[in-house]
């Protein structure tokens, strides 16, 4: 019945803090910021707005779907249309009859000859994989 014995380590999308959660969890509350963390990947493919996008998965936009809020999520791929700034741990793709307007913060970026950018671009490398500096010792059961 349970499947909790695969588990994952993500990070929360609101604070950046370690969260390990079950194969099949789709939200859990973050034990760093209290908040209610999504860990699984989302598919946008209708007209969604709202203030906060956020998922320590991934996050897919349709072509002729539309996604207006602020986005963070570990990698995306737009093949429709997304309003408001993207903040993510990976890459992101936007496909050629993707359009993005809004910041965009990744570690890399592809764009399809025809996909529309319009904002400021931040792209980084990644941060280095090494413990968190803060050595906050969690007991493990
Ligand atoms: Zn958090």
């Amino acid at each position: 019945v349970s499947s909790g014995k695969k588990r994952r380590n993500v990070q929360c999308p609101h604070c950046d803090g370690p969260i390990e959660v079950g194969g099949m969890t789709i939200s859990t509350v973050c034990p760093s910021c209290m908040k209610t963390a999504r860990v699984e990947d989302l598919k946008v493919d209708t007209y969604w707005a709202g203030s906060e996008f956020y998922t320590a998965g991934s996050v897919t936009v349709e072509p002729r779907a539309v996604l207006v809020a602020k986005v963070r999520a570990t990698r995306m791929d737009v093949d429709g249309e997304v309003k408001g700034p993207i903040h993510l741990r990976e890459g992101i793709h936007i496909g050629k009859k993707g359009r993005v307007v809004g910041d965009v913060r990744a570690t890399s970026l592809k764009i399809d000859e025809g996909a529309v950018l319009i904002g400021r671009v931040e792209i980084t490398p990644p941060a280095p994989q090494g413990p968190p500096a803060e050595p906050r010792r969690k007991k493990s059961r």
